[in-house]
C-alpha cells in the first residue's frame, strides 16, 4: 500500500446483488456508491452515484450475467469517474461476509486458507457465503495484488458468554453440526453500541446498551462494556424478534406440525418462516410505513400486526435488562429504528418502572445524527443511532491494512 493510498471499496455481495460504495478513509467521505441489482436476469440494473464529483445518479437496464460482468460493470463505473480498481489511491477492499463462525472473530486479510474456511461455513450460512464468497473471489481475480479484508456479521457475537450462545440440546449433537447460536448483523450492533457510547460523552467499556437494530431483518443485542453478552439472532438469522418476512422466535415443534400435519416439505417450511412470516404474514405488508398508514385508517389486521411487532420487542428489551443489571441506553436503528417513531413510543410505553420513557416532542425530530429521545431525567437514555455498516466495514478495514 503506498503513503496516498486512503480509499477503501467496500463490497456487500448478495445472491442476486452487489452494493458497494468507495470511501475516502481520511475523512469517510462517500466518493461513490452504487448497487447492481438481479444479477443473472435479463433486467439486471446498475445504479451509480458518482457522490466525489457531484455527478447524477446513473443507471443501466440490461442483463448481466453473473457476479463477475457485475464487479467490471462496477470497476467501469467507477473508472468513468476517475475512480477505478486500477487507481493507486486504493488501498484494500472490504468485503461484508455473514457468517464467520467462531474462527473469525476480527476481520481478516483474505488468502486461500481464509478463503476455504469461509467455505467451510456455508453448510451454516447456506443463502449469504456462497454469495460473498463469489463477490470475494471475483474482486481478487480484478485486483490479485489488492489486500482484501473480510469483515464478519457473526464477529461482535463471538463474546457471548457459552451459556448465551448454546442452545440446550445434546453437546455431542450440537457440536458435531456446529449448532450453536452466532448472531447477526454484528457490525451494525458494534458501530451503534459505540455511538451511542459516544453520544452519552462516555467510553464504550463504561457503558451498558440494548441495541435494536429494526430494519427489514430485526436483532437485539445487549452490549456490556462494550462488549456482545447476548444477542437475538441464532445459527442463522431466523431467531429472535418478529421481521419483515420472518417470524422470529416460534416452537421449533411448529416445523414438525407443519411436515407432519399440513404436508409441507423441508423447503415450504423455510420459505414459510423465513419469506411468508413476520410482518408481511401477519397483515400482507412489510413495510412499517405502510403498516402505519392501515392502523389510522383502522386496519384491525395490520393494528395485530403491529401489536405483536411491539410485544416482541419489549420482551427483549425486558429480556436484556435483566441479562445487563444495570442499562445506560437503549439504541434504536436501522430503517424502522431511525424512521419509525410509534414503533419507539411504543416499544418503550409502560416502561417507567425500568427507567426507561420517551420525549414525545424529542421522538418526532427527524435528523440523520444520533440523538437522545428520553427526557432529561430519565434513569435509561434512549436514543436514535443511525447505523452505518459501510463505514464500519471501511473502518475496520482500513486499519487492518494500514497497520
Ligand atoms: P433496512 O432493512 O434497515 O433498510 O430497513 C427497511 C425497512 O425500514 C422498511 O421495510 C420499512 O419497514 C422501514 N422504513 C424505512 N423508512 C421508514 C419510515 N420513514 N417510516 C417507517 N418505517 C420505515
Amino acid at each position: 500500500m503506498t503513503a496516498t493510498a486512503t480509499r477503501v471499496l467496500v463490497l456487500n455481495s448478495g445472491s442476486s446483488s452487489v452494493k458497494y460504495q468507495l470511501l475516502d478513509m481520511r475523512d469517510g467521505a462517500r466518493l461513490a456508491v452504487g448497487l447492481v441489482e438481479r444479477i443473472g436476469e435479463e433486467t439486471s440494473r446498475l445504479a451509480h452515484t458518482p457522490l466525489a464529483t457531484g455527478g447524477d445518479k446513473r443507471e443501466t437496464e440490461g442483463p448481466i450475467a453473473d457476479h463477475e460482468a457485475a464487479l467490471k460493470a462496477v470497476a467501469a463505473e467507477l473508472s468513468a469517474d476517475g475512480l477505478g480498481l486500477d487507481s493507486p489511491e486504493l488501498a484494500a477492499i472490504g468485503h461484508r461476509v455473514v457468517h464467520g463462525g467462531l474462527k473469525f472473530t476480527e476481520p481478516t486479510v483474505i488468502d486461500d486458507a481464509v478463503l476455504q474456511e469461509i467455505e467451510r461455513l456455508v453448510p451454516v450460512a447456506p443463502l449469504h457465503n456462497p454469495a460473498n464468497l463469489t463477490g470475494i473471489r471475483t474482486a481478487r481475480a480484478l485486483r490479485p495484488d489488492l489486500p482484501q479484508v473480510a469483515v464478519f456479521d457473526t464477529a461482535f457475537h463471538t463474546t457471548m458468554p457459552e451459556y448465551a450462545a448454546r442452545y440446550a440440546i445434546d453437546v455431542e449433537t450440537a457440536d458435531a453440526h456446529r449448532i450453536r447460536r452466532y448472531g447477526f448483523h454484528g457490525t451494525s450492533h458494534a458501530y451503534v453500541s459505540r455511538k451511542t457510547a459516544e453520544l452519552l460523552g462516555k467510553d464504550p467499556s463504561e457503558v451498558n446498551v440494548i441495541v435494536l437494530h429494526l430494519g427489514n431483518g430485526a436483532s437485539a443485542s445487549a452490549v456490556a462494556g462494550g462488549r456482545c453478552v447476548d444477542t437475538s439472532m441464532g445459527l442463522t438469522p431466523l431467531e429472535g424478534l418478529v421481521m419483515g418476512t420472518r417470524s422470529g422466535d416460534i416452537d421449533p415443534a411448529v416445523t414438525f406440525h407443519l411436515k407432519r400435519v399440513a404436508g409441507m416439505s423441508e423447503d415450504d417450511v423455510d420459505v414459510l418462516l423465513n419469506k411468508k412470516s413476520g410482518l408481511v404474514g401477519l397483515c400482507g405488508d412489510n413495510d412499517m410505513r405502510e403498516i402505519r398508514r392501515r392502523i389510522d385508517e383502522g386496519d384491525e389486521r395490520a393494528r395485530l400486526a403491529f401489536d405483536i411487532y411491539i410485544h416482541r420487542l419489549k420482551k427483549y428489551i425486558g429480556a436484556y435488562t435483566a441479562v445487563l443489571g444495570r442499562v445506560d441506553a437503549v439504541a434504536f436503528t436501522a430503517g424502522v429504528g431511525e424512521n419509525a417513531a410509534p414503533v419507539r413510543a411504543a416499544a418503550l410505553a409502560g416502561l417507567e418502572e425500568m427507567g426507561l420513557a420517551v420525549d414525545a416532542d424529542l421522538n418526532t425530530v427527524r435528523s440523520g445524527e444520533p440523538r437522545l429521545i428520553s427526557p432529561e431525567d430519565a434513569r435509561v437514555a434512549a436514543a436514535v443511532v443511525p447505523t452505518d455498516e459501510e463505514l464500519e466495514i471501511a473502518q475496520q478495514t482500513y486499519a487492518l491494512v494500514s497497520a
